[in-house]
């Protein structure tokens, strides 16, 4: 029912393209495999060569029944597929990016274009993001604004082990601040120098304040830079923040008092840059979601197959849509681990459950 074989070809060829979120180059070839694979199939593309997206579309713009999303950056920097490409080894397939999420791409497009076929009404949107794994945080609006649209969402990330989904995202706030201050010699003239550590320490312990575990927020200043020897002041510090969130009002909450504190700073004549490297909204199983939960499940059993539900604090694209109240579904790609390391693998024999899996579902949806 599926060309397998195909489809592993096209793995082949897509792993095979170093696309590393800073590459450029690497993430357009592979926007240029996955626009022409789309066009030959009739969808109607749109290209963003600025942020580095691809939307293809059955239908012009409107309502989408049907959202899919993934991402065709990777983590591993140019070079990585000379070093390890592509290869097999029994049910298992490896190389850069090959579970995380290539394979879920092509999942992506091998659906839509028998879906396409068969139900030509339904109207579905294929979003391929070029920047996920530093945050998206160019391409968040455009994925909202495509999750505005749509019923319901699914995120290709890969599956967990056994075949395991994920439901529930912790959100999350990636910072960076850095504090300039003025520098002068601790000895001879303390009081001509306004510390930019002093004020990055403030700042800690305030930002520390706002954990609450209790409400699953949690708060860690991951790293600390800042100084250049004991007797001089320093003009200059800076700290990366990781903030995570299960509420909304929480995250709405941390959000409010960083622009607080950037008004009301400690230490005179020293300012601060606030960097938001990332803006995760908490991607909480609406009723919606957990109505989709049941019917996929049910598609599932009559499969054969068994989906587990898992929840996590790490963050993927289907935060911003989840965070909407879209029902949404992650992991739904094959089955992989090691994501993010050179051990990363693809179970092969997952790739034909997912597509039937998905055939199954989602023309029930609409
Ligand atoms: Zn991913």
């Amino acid at each position: 029912m599926w060309n397998i074989e195909q489809f592993r070809k096209d793995l082949e060829t897509v792993v095979n393209i170093d696309s590393g979120s800073f590459d450029r180059d690497g993430v357009a070839e592979v926007g240029k495999f996955f626009e022409e694979k789309c066009k030959a199939m009739g969808l109607i593309t749109k290209v963003n060569d600025e942020t580095q997206t691809l939307e293809a579309r059955t239908h012009e713009d409107g309502p989408i029944d049907i959202l899919m999303l993934g991402h065709m950056d990777t983590v591993f920097p140019k070079g990585t597929v000379a070093e390890r490409p592509y290869r097999e080894e029994g049910n298992m397939a490896y190389g850069p990016g090959v579970a995380d999420m290539k394979a879920g791409l092509l999942i992506m497009t091998t659906l839509t274009e028998r879906l396409k076929k068969e139900y030509p009404d339904m109207r579905i949107c294929l979003a391929f993001n070029g920047e996920e794994e530093i945050g998206s945080l160019r391409t968040r609006d455009w994925m909202i604004g495509l999750g505005k649209q749509s019923r319901h969402a699914f995120v290709f990330e890969p599956g967990r082990a056994g075949g395991a989904m994920v439901m529930k995202r912790k959100g999350n706030i990636d910072l960076i601040l850095k504090f300039h201050g003025v520098a002068s010699h601790a000895g001879i003239a303390p009081e001509k120098g306004f510390s930019a550590v002093t004020e990055m320490a403030h700042w800690i312990i305030e930002l520390n304040k706002m954990q609450d575990l209790s409400v699953g927020t949690s708060v860690n200043v991951g790293l600390v830079k800042g100084g250049t020897a004991s007797n001089v002041v320093p003009d200059y510090a800076e700290c990366f923040v990781d903030l995570r969130f299960e509420r909304m009002e929480e995250m709405e909450k941390v959000q409010a008092r960083v622009a607080e504190l950037e008004k009301n700073l400690f230490v005179p004549n020293v300012t601060v840059d606030v960097e938001y490297q990332g803006i995760f909204g908490p991607m909480n199983p609406s009723e919606a979601t957990k109505a989709l939960i049941e019917k996929t499940n049910a598609k599932a059993a009559e499969l054969g197959q068994t989906i587990e539900w898992v929840a996590t604090g790490g963050v993927s694209d289907a935060n911003h849509i989840g965070a909407l109240g879209v029902p949404t579904l992650c992991g739904c790609g094959p089955v992989g681990g090691n994501t993010h390391n050179q051990a990363e693998f693809l179970e092969l024999d997952t790739i034909e459950q997912r597509l039937d899996l998905f055939y199954a579902l989602m023309p029930e949806l609409v």
